[in-house]
């Protein structure tokens, strides 16, 4: 959608909401659905190719109207969140339609998500410790706590820790920045040694540094074996796996418990729109469970999916209709060839990295982040940051991964273009060379 055809629809849907508004009186109080009503109207799965803008507003007053805010925010939420899991071909597992345990739930942000899995990670431990040992007081337990990321993870893991009062070990990576089976096997014998309990690992798939891969294959049996809760973090990288050529990043996800992926980031929804799949929800259910007369208020309770004991605030926002939207009006292929756009750009960039003999890539370029410096100091590169910066044609946020600082190159608007690239690079080695000039007098 342009700008133009934006201001279009704007003012439309603000006549529709001042039409509902002036209306509103004349609607039912109830709704005169049944519990369940959508799965009827919808199709089980999201369109392959785009559809127009007048069927999915036209689809407000079929399908979301007869059940206004409840069931409808509820129903709808369900039915998207299987819709993208199917997406990214998650298993089935984790989502709803499977009739098991598993589905999903849309959250403001990662951060949340991490810290209610550490929580219900932190209640399914007390619960089987207490069992094991009757004597053991939850203030025992909770004290030996201990969770695991890599030391590339991103800040919101600790702050995890820091609010779940679960210490969290950071644990060295890889070559290619990537955590390991060995080395997470190691950390948990060491903890049990010390007398630890070992109950929770994030596993990122994008981290933040340098958008590299924890090994979620190998890590995954560990888990298991120690009876770990395992939290994929796939904020940024994870829309990606809609993409049948990503999806290898991915494997091993079957031992996870529960999934994150923004969509905020890199599909095109507008923030926030934060994606979180468990295998079983009654984990979750049950850590946050506390039911009061007050909120005790149908006939279903108990019975149908009741998403305020699956996050921390009690009140919702009916986030799953821009998920909706976004699917729709971009269809699957569309949000496909969006994301094969960025990496491509991201690649275009990497390559003219690559043919400057001064510069060098940092990491491995797989989406739409390229890590590259000069190949000199690190004050050097700070000093281009600094440049750049002064410069104010570009904007570059550095990274630094043991000791090498560096910079980091990352496309992200959906109007990205070959000549934005060309356009960045043309400041850069501008800037560069001014730079590596200055240092020779
Ligand atoms: C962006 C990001 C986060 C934080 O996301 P919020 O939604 O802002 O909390 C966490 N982990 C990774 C890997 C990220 O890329």
């Amino acid at each position: 959608m342009d700008a133009a055809e934006f201001r279009v629809r704007g003012k439309e849907i603000v006549d529709m909401v001042a039409d509902y508004l002036e209306n509103v009186q004349k609607r039912p109080v109830y709704p005169a659905v049944q519990p369940g009503y959508m799965r009827q109207l919808l199709p089980e799965a999201a369109p392959e190719t785009a559809e127009s803008w007048e069927d999915v507003i036209g689809d407000i007053e079929r399908v979301i109207m007869p059940g206004a805010a409840n069931p409808a925010c509820t129903e709808l939420e369900m039915i998207m969140m299987d819709w993208l899991g199917k997406m990214l071909d998650l298993p089935e597992q984790f989502l709803f339609c499977s009739g098991g345990k598993g589905g999903g739930v849309i959250q403001g942000s990662s951060s949340e998500t991490t810290l209610i899995c550490l929580l219900a990670a932190r209640n399914q431990a007390i619960l089987r410790e207490k069992e094991a040992n009757p004597a053991l007081s939850e203030a025992d337990i909770m004290a030996k706590m201990v969770g695991y990321c890599s030391d590339q993870a991103h800040s919101s893991v600790i702050r995890a820790g820091l609010f779940g009062a679960v210490k969290i070990v950071l644990l060295p990576t890889d070559e290619q920045q990537s955590l390991r089976g060995e080395t997470l096997a190691h950390a948990v014998q060491k903890s049990k040694a010390e007398g630890l309990i070992p109950i929770f690992v994030c596993a990122t798939l994008g981290t933040a540094f340098s958008c590299a891969f924890d090994n979620i294959e190998e890590l995954g049996p560990v888990c298991s074996r120690e009876r770990m809760w395992l939290h994929i973090d796939a904020s940024y990288a994870g829309s990606a796996f809609i993409c049948p050529e990503f999806r290898y990043l991915l494997s091993g996800v079957q031992f996870a418990d529960s999934f994150n992926v923004s969509p905020h980031k890199l599909m095109r929804v507008t923030f926030d729109c934060s994606a979180l799949w468990l295998k079983d929800s009654s984990k979750l259910v049950n850590t946050f469970n506390v039911d009061s007369a007050l909120l005790m208020h149908h006939d279903g309770e108990g019975k149908i999916t009741d998403y305020r004991h699956w996050q921390i605030p009690l009140a919702r926002r009916f986030r799953s209709l821009k998920l909706w939207f976004v699917l729709r009006l971009h269809g699957v292929n569309g949000l496909q060839e969006y994301i094969r756009q960025h990496v491509k750009f991201a690649h275009e960039f990497e390559t003219l990295v690559l043919t400057d003999r001064r510069f060098e890539i940092v990491g491995q370029v797989v989406l739409g982040l390229v890590c590259f410096r000069l190949k000199d100091s690190n004050a050097v590169n700070e000093q281009l940051l600094q440049r750049i910066i002064q410069d104010g044609r570009i904007h570059l946020v550095p990274s630094k991964i043991g000791n090498t600082y560096f910079l980091r190159f990352v496309v992200c608007s959906p109007d990205a273009g070959s000549k934005n690239v060309q356009f960045a690079w043309a400041v850069i080695t501008e800037l560069a060379t001014d730079l590596l000039k200055d240092k020779k007098y």
